[in-house]
């Protein structure tokens, strides 16, 4: 007998950067040389001061429950940091601790979301959002953007989508796939339509710390009067101090969103992993010299990835303001025969670049938009060297 899986979940897709990422990782057990641009998260070692902090935790006996939104001291830091850099002012209670700013995310869309709602998900998207949404029974509603306008949803784009079902504008910047950034005035420009169409925004802010150049951040919340009480605001640890593994992320919400999502949080998971929360709270009260040493080292990688992209031949970029990936356009190169095998379509392009040349990038379509193709810079110069060879000839093929 097969044991049936509820019908929320069978409609669910997994996501396709880790499904990229465990071929790459098969490939290598079977000993071939794989150049791996799948998965996004830093390939420095999280800063020994942080690791200290756990290890010291650890002695001092924080290996119990912590409370369920997470350790006072933490949440007192995050409101701190976005008073300090965004002159936005939360309590303590506003900010909810969570194992990953994916899993804050979930929680979001779960205690927002009934069935029937819809979220607006401009496209190209980072492939969980729409999946997390449809968890709750609630409909993504995907706004394809433009190349070239850098992939930004412009205010009539975001009207046009409106009905009177949407409750959530999803926002990502510098965002995953694409790298490109809303610049305060096109978030205030957005925040207008949101202010006037009375809408909830979900904006991920995750890439804050990874921005290049002359580009600046700022937090949607905090462009317009009137926003926080209708923002809530992912960010983490994973992106910015290289802790994917330690698995803290975070929001800041009304404070009645934040007390429903503990609420849901103390039945899920009764809190984050409280080692981890102290490491969280060193990197974000320690030395943040260690932040702008890997900028500097993704700024160069970001530099060598555009000028090996722009000697590419018919493809195009658009300009990566933050984050660390490139979303390159593949339509010139599909319809045509690689090494004897047809290949049609952004995910038959990255199957085979990988299997024909061993690097392991991520396909558009994962991400909404097909002829794309996603790479994570998020890797050291001689991968980077090595995996754009392996492009080169994969194109001549
Ligand atoms: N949002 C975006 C845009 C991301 O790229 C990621 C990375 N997976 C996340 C959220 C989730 O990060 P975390 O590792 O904290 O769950
Ligand atoms: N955010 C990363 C990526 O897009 C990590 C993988 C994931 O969580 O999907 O590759």
């Amino acid at each position: 007998m097969a044991v049936g899986i509820s019908k929320i979940v069978s409609a669910l897709e997994p996501s396709a950067t880790l499904a990229m990422a465990a071929k790459a990782r098969e490939l290598k057990a079977a000993g071939k040389t794989v150049y791996d641009f799948s998965v996004g998260e830093p390939d420095f070692t999280t800063p020994a001061h942080i690791c200290e902090a756990a290890q010291k935790a650890m002695a001092a006996g924080h290996t119990h429950y912590t409370a369920s939104g997470g350790i006072q001291e933490l949440r007192v830091a995050i409101a701190k940091q976005y008073q300090a850099t965004h002159g936005l002012e939360y309590s303590p209670q506003q900010v909810v601790v969570s194992n990953g700013a994916k899993h804050s995310l979930h929680n979001a869309f779960t205690v927002l979301c009934d069935p029937g709602d819809e979220v607006i998900i401009p496209a190209p998207y980072w492939v969980s959002y729409a999946e997390l949404v449809k968890l709750t029974g609630a409909k993504p509603v995907i706004v394809p953007t433009e190349e070239k306008n850098d992939f930004k949803l412009t205010p009539a784009q975001l009207r046009a989508a409106i009905t009177p079902k949407t409750k959530i504008l999803l926002l990502c910047s510098p965002s995953n796939p694409t790298g490109s950034m809303y610049s305060p005035d096109d978030l205030g420009a957005l925040a207008d339509v949101v202010l006037e169409k009375n809408l909830v925004v979900m904006s991920d802010e995750i890439y804050e710390r990874l921005i290049y150049g002359d580009n600046k951040f700022a937090s949607f919340a905090a462009v317009r009067p009137g926003l926080a009480e209708r923002t809530i605001t992912i960010n983490g640890v994973s992106k910015a101090y290289a802790m994917t593994g330690w698995r803290i992320g975070w929001t800041l919400a009304p404070l009645n969103v934040s007390k429903a999502m503990d609420s849901l949080q103390s039945q899920e998971t009764s809190n984050p992993c409280s080692v981890s929360q102290y490491a969280a709270l060193a990197a974000l009260e320690g030395p943040q010299q260690c932040v702008s040493d890997m900028l500097a080292q993704f700024a160069k990688r970001r530099e060598y990835v555009r000028e090996r992209i722009a000697a590419l031949p018919d493809v195009t970029c658009p300009n990566m303001g933050g984050a660390f990936y490139a979303f390159f356009n593949i339509q010139k190169h599909l319809g045509r025969k690689y090494g004897g095998v047809q290949v049609d379509n952004s995910a038959q392009w990255c199957l085979e670049l990988l299997a024909q040349q061993g690097v392991a990038t991520v396909m558009g379509s994962a991400f909404g938009a097909e002829g794309y193709a996603r790479l994570s810079f998020a890797t050291d110069m001689k991968t980077l060297e090595k995996g754009f060879a392996g492009i080169e000839a994969f194109l001549k093929s």
